[in-house]
């Protein structure tokens, strides 16, 4: 019954973009500039709150090549 191990293989390479990641800019959206890939499409995208910290932090992601970056979000 461990026949699950095939599974692993149908993970898709790092080259493949993430289906739930944006892969493209909104009309309208402001965006910056990608530390990684040097794309303007460096978006903010999920806020996560952690109890711990004083701030939420944003997850920002290029729309380009799907880095993601977690920064602080000063509340609104
Ligand atoms: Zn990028």
């Amino acid at each position: 019954m461990s026949g699950g191990l095939a599974d692993y293989a149908t993970i898709p390479p790092m080259t493949s973009k993430i289906p739930w990641l944006p892969s493209e800019l909104q009309p309208g959206q402001k965006a910056e500039r990608c530390p990684r890939c040097g794309a303007i499409g460096f978006i903010p995208w999920t806020l996560r709150r952690d109890r711990n910290l004083p701030t939420p932090l944003r997850t920002w992601v290029c729309v380009n090549c799907q880095t993601t970056q977690e920064r602080p979000e000063p509340d609104v």
